[in-house]
């Protein structure tokens, strides 16, 4: 039989919108011994036999100095997997975890489990069900108005490019043409979108690693405004003009 673990600490991103905030799990009157205690025990996971391509980035968008690289490896303690990056939210982000992890932790580590490879069986799901306790609060920084000039870099991971642009283009406001624009953006011809999307530093730090190259460039809302009056001719030169500028 296989070994059967439960996966802890993924968030939600465009690809996997079932996972939890890191928001909702923030308690900054945690007991500090405590967290002390549970940082310590995720530091000494064994590490799983894998590693992810790229690397994990910050929820929060903090300026630390690992924001932008959490780790692309993961870790067991024989009941629980985590990122490698789940720690930094511990200590810099007053993440607090869920009551069951944190009172099995705190019993200390599974002695000599090793997770060789093909020997134990992942639970995805019953993180997916955690909600932690502020569910007012959110990572999600609002939306950004401006254009996004979106390349393709690497032929590699077309289908997962191609899902993530349909994604982030559906969550997006005030775009004509969104199918026309991934299709053209697929043929690797570098386009520029214009429009309200959800907090772009995401989707390039999501994307970056799949092969997508991704500016924004803001513009001001009231200049938007008079843009979003224009015929689509006018608009489509006035970016032309702005591309060209930047070149
Ligand atoms: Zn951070």
């Amino acid at each position: 039989m296989k070994h059967p673990l439960t996966m802890i600490g993924y968030w939600q991103s465009v690809y996997e919108t079932d996972y939890p905030d890191p928001a909702w799990f923030t308690d900054a009157n945690w007991d500090p011994n405590i967290r002390q205690r549970v940082i310590q025990h995720l530091q000494q996971g064994r590490r799983m036999p894998y590693t992810y391509m790229g690397q994990a980035f910050c929820r929060f968008h903090c300026d630390g100095p690992r924001a932008g690289r959490l780790g692309s490896m993961e870790f067991t303690d024989g009941r629980y997997v985590w990122p490698e990056g789940l720690v930094h939210y511990l200590e810099a982000h007053h993440l607090r975890l869920p009551a069951d992890v944190v009172d099995h932790m705190l019993q200390g580590t599974e002695d000599c489990y090793e997770p060789l490879p093909h020997s134990y069986e992942i639970d995805y799901e019953w993180w997916k069900t955690q909600k932690g306790w502020n569910r007012e609060a959110s990572t999600y920084k609002g939306v950004d108005i401006g254009y996004v000039v979106i390349t393709v870099t690497n032929q590699t991971y077309r289908a997962l490019q191609e899902a993530a642009l349909l994604h982030f283009l559906s969550k997006s406001g005030g775009i004509r043409g969104k199918l026309k624009a991934v299709e053209t953006i697929m043929k690797g011809e570098t386009v520029a979108i214009m429009g309200r999307f959800p907090y772009v530093q995401d989707f390039i730090a999501e994307n970056t690693r799949i092969g997508l190259e991704i500016r924004f460039r803001e513009i001001p809302y009231m200049q938007y405004q008079e843009l979003e009056t224009l015929g689509g001719d006018e608009r489509s030169a006035w970016m032309q003009q702005q591309l060209e500028r930047q070149a």
